[in-house]
């Protein structure tokens, strides 16, 4: 079944509305009726209403049933509320209206016999099985058309009365009514929400004030800035929530707007957890519905962190505008976004040249690639750090720049563009080429030094000068890489001749470059001889078929003293063969050859004066020997003839000696006496000869204690004699030969006991280690001897008494002291006074431990 326009087709009638008399029997009916209508105007809830609906219908139409149903928003019409119809059936007939949705005007419809009726034939079985025989729809419109419909169904085929109808039309148009008001109250409450809950998710603060201050309405956002609730604000003004000052501030603000009387935007501050913050209001005054301001409605925004963020972002241009850098933003199709003054200064374009242009204007036009690259990576989301380059400047100048690029991302974090950090190292990678060549220098000189160290010891282990000026020369050669090298020799010694030399070198009409360095002026360096001023053509070959020398170098050989002993000279058939590393090994080579010429002179000097020395040794020792020889034969031939003279004169005293006058005996007496003293003199003679002569051979081991024992004993008479008393300490192990030190002992004690007081002669030998000598002492109690006399005693036939007082020749402290001198030693008068006896020390090798 379909309708068109509302009206039915087939067996629907269209129904006029009449209106009938009240009949008397019907009044508890109508009452009832109206009851029901009563309510239904009344009730608020929407269940309520059909419910009332409902109950009004059945009591009107006398039906069985009746269903109310209405368009859903989608278009389809469903049931809203029932009376005594299955779940099935209302679902066989959801969807079914005899008006299409917003059909204007539309007049109720009866189906006496349902199913008979053709355009019911769809749910006729759905129908019969609810054991529906008739139903009545009556349209729920408004003035936009139907909206939805009442359905009234009986169980046999049934007419609808004109008062059934018209009552139950009335019925449904009240429902039409109280279901829009319902809907439009729902309409309302939802839209408060709805505005409430826009309002409570703005992220703006929001509120609405009466007139006179007070807050009819706030949103969250209020709430939660100001930590208040919305109830205990709603009916309370500013000065409730603020301080004084700043309510005052907000009313006065709030008053303008009122006076203004249109939308006003106004700066305010207000404490949020401590710290101020600062709000952009939008203030409006707001209109009743009479016209007359009813409110006024504010809206905030928290501008605290943007100003912050402006704030960060001026010092950051600030920074950016100061710094010596060029700090330089580009997109990502590398156009440039920002420049600052160190751009400006560093590559010479001004902002204005440069932004809006690609920064590729920059390039250096053997780094085309390079900022394609580094635009690929920035999109890639690298960093490019500390990288070196070159770029060119506005006038075409190329620096060199150290970057930093990194990528610059929008808030949604996508690569935007790129920050650049250019620094100009130009001046920095000049310093940094110095200081390699400084190195490089310094580096070659520290070769040049190392190996000339090398050469010294060889050249100063040289001390034959022939040998020492070639190897010189040979040396240097070879670290010049010279092809042609001589060593000149000037000075009285001189052996190389110079003009050979010369010859050899070959380098005519150059003699004062030659002159110059053996004069000792400085070293010289020629790149081309060939050029110099005075240069006169010289032969592509010399005599020995030897190119030309065009480079030259050569060094004065300058002894310690100032001497100057030569010159190292050196060529080369190419130009410019010598350089300052050479110049440099030269110099050094010509100082170490002067120490080298100067150490084999003094070898050779001193090799001269051991040689004089040695001959002159040899000459000493023949001599002596011929000494020795002569006064050995001159003593003991001498002793002969004396022999001769004594017993001539003793045989002369014994035949004649009573025949003769007083004053020949006394003569005779002189010759016997002056004869047998040469005997004793010859005889002192012979022993100093004898004690002179070196003992061959090395020292031996030697206990000094024995040989005293053994000398004590040999002179045991003279001790027993005088009465004496000999005493020794520790005595050592010495090197020493035995009878020399026999000798020694003998003499000194022999001494202490003839040069005795009147008291009994004290004797005590001593000896200590003294710096790698041991030093023996000989105390006595003696005469003593007087300081003066210290060092003449040990001179030959030295005494300081008369024969008459004490025998003797004065030969025994010299024999000692050409024992002990011989042997290295020393002796000496340790300690003396006249009448306070003596204290004679000798020093000798000490023994090996
Ligand atoms: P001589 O004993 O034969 O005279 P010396 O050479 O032994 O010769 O001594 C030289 C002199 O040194 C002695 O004449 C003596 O005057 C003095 N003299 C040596 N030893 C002593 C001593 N122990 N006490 C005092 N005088 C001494």
């Amino acid at each position: 079944m379909h309708t068109t326009g509302g009206i039915a087709r087939g067996r629907i009638k269209r129904m006029s509305v009449v209106v009938y008399p009240t009949l008397g029997g019907e009044t508890d009916r109508f009452k009832a009726l109206y009851q029901q209508l009563d309510a239904l105007s009344r009730a608020s809830a929407l269940e309520d209403i059909y419910h009332a609906a409902l109950a009004s219908l059945l009591e009107a139409t006398a039906a069985d049933r009746a269903a109310i149903l209405l368009f859903d928003i989608d278009g389809v019409i469903r049931f809203k509320a029932a009376r005594g119809l299955s779940e099935a059936y209302q679902a066989a007939a959801t969807g079914y209206s005899p008006w299409p949705r917003r059909t204007p005007r539309p007049q109720p419809l009866v189906v006496p016999d349902a199913l008979l009726d053709q355009s019911l034939a769809p749910f006729q079985e759905a129908l019969r099985q609810e054991g529906i025989a008739s139903v009545a729809f009556l349209p729920l419109a408004l003035d936009a058309g139907v909206f939805g419909q009442c359905i009234v169904y009986y169980a046999e085929p049934h007419e609808c009365t004109a008062d059934e109808l018209e009552m139950a039309n009335a019925i449904a148009a009240h429902l039409a009514l109280a279901i829009e008001r319902k809907r439009a109250e729902m309409e309302c409450v939802r839209s408060e929400q709805l505005l409430q809950a826009i309002v409570d998710n703005s992220a703006t603060i929001l509120y609405i004030k009466d007139p006179e201050g007070r807050y009819l309405l706030v949103n969250r956002q209020f709430e939660n800035r100001f930590h208040v609730t919305r109830a205990a604000v709603v009916g309370r003004t500013d000065y409730d929530l603020f301080p004084r000052e700043l309510a005052d501030e907000f009313r006065a603000n709030d008053e303008a707007v009122l006076s203004a009387g249109k939308a006003v935007s106004i700066e305010e501050c207000a404490p949020e957890n401590n710290e101020m913050h600062s709000y952009v209001w939008v203030k409006s005054p707001l209109a009743g519905p009479d016209g007359s301001t009813a409110a006024i409605w504010g809206i905030a925004t928290d501008v605290t962190e943007r100003q912050q963020l402006e704030a960060a972002s001026l010092r950051l241009a600030a920074i950016v505008e100061s710094s010596d850098d060029a700090i330089i933003s580009k997109d990502l199709n590398g156009i440039v976004t920002s420049w600052n003054q160190s751009a400006e200064r560093i590559f010479g374009y001004t902002a204005a040249e440069m932004v809006g242009k690609p920064l590729s204007i920059l390039t250096a036009p053997d780094r085309l690639d390079e900022m394609p690259r580094i635009l690929d990576k920035i999109r890639r989301g690298d960093r490019v750090r500390h990288y070196e380059t070159r770029r060119r400047r506005k006038d075409g100048l190329l620096i060199d720049v150290a970057l930093t690029v990194s990528p610059v991302r929008n808030a949604a974090g996508r690569i935007v563009g790129a920050s650049k950090i250019a620094r100009d190292i130009t001046d920095h990678k000049q310093a940094e080429k110095q200081r390699a060549v400084l190195m490089a220098r310094e580096q070659e000189a520290r070769r040049t030094a190392e190996l000339l160290n090398r050469v010294a010891p060889r050249l100063a282990a040289q001390l034959d000068l022939e040998k020492l000026v070639q190897e010189v020369t040979e040396i240097a050669t070879t670290l010049v890489g010279a092809e042609r090298s001589a060593f000149f020799r000037t000075g009285a010694d001189q052996k190389v001749p110079a003009q050979d030399a010369l010859h050899h070198f070959h380098l005519p009409g150059h003699q004062e470059l030659i002159d110059r360095t053996l004069r000792g002026e400085d070293i010289v360096r020629r790149a081309d001889v060939t050029e110099d001023p005075g240069h006169s053509a010289i032969p592509e070959e010399d005599s020995e078929g030897l190119p030309a020398i065009r480079s030259y170098l050569s060094a004065p050989v300058i002894a310690r003293s100032g001497e100057i002993l030569g010159g190292l000279f050196f060529g080369h058939s190419a130009p410019d063969q010598f350089t300052e590393v050479h110049e440099a090994i030269v110099a050094g080579i010509a100082a170490q050859a002067a120490i080298a010429m100067d150490n084999a002179n003094l070898f050779e000097r001193a090799q001269w004066v051991q040689a004089e020395l040695r001959r002159s040794n040899e000459e000493l020792r023949r001599v002596n020997h011929d000494l020795e020889v002569f006064a050995y034969s001159a003593s003991h031939d001498l002793q002969e003839p004396l022999r001769t003279i004594s017993i001539s004169a003793q045989i002369l005293e014994r035949n004649w000696g009573q025949h003769l006058e007083s004053d020949d005996t006394l003569f005779l007496k002189n010759i016997l006496n002056a004869s047998s003293r040469m005997v004793v003199l010859i005889e002192d003679l012979l022993a100093y000869t004898r004690a002179t002569k070196y003992e061959e051979g090395p020292a031996p081991q030697v206990d000094s204690a024995r040989v005293l024992t053994n000398v004590l004993e040999s002179m045991q008479g003279t001790i027993v004699e005088s009465g004496a008393i000999v005493t020794a300490g520790d005595l050592p192990v010495i090197s020493f030969h035995e009878s020399r030190l026999a000798q020694l002992f003998q003499n000194l004690i022999g001494n202490a006991i003839k040069y005795r007081s009147k008291e009994v002669p004290h004797v005590h030998i001593t000896a200590a280690a003294r710096d790698g000598w041991c030093v023996f002492s000989v105390v006595d109690n003696g005469i003593g001897i007087d300081s003066q006399y210290a060092e003449r005693i040990f001179g030959l036939f030295k005494r300081l008494h008369s024969r008459e007082e004490y025998p003797g020749s004065g030969i025994g402290l010299a024999i000692c002291q050409r024992v002990v001198e011989q042997y290295g030693g020393r002796i000496w008068l340790e300690r003396s006074t006249p009448g306070g006896g003596s204290t004679f020390s000798f020093s000798l090798p000490a023994g090996r431990r």
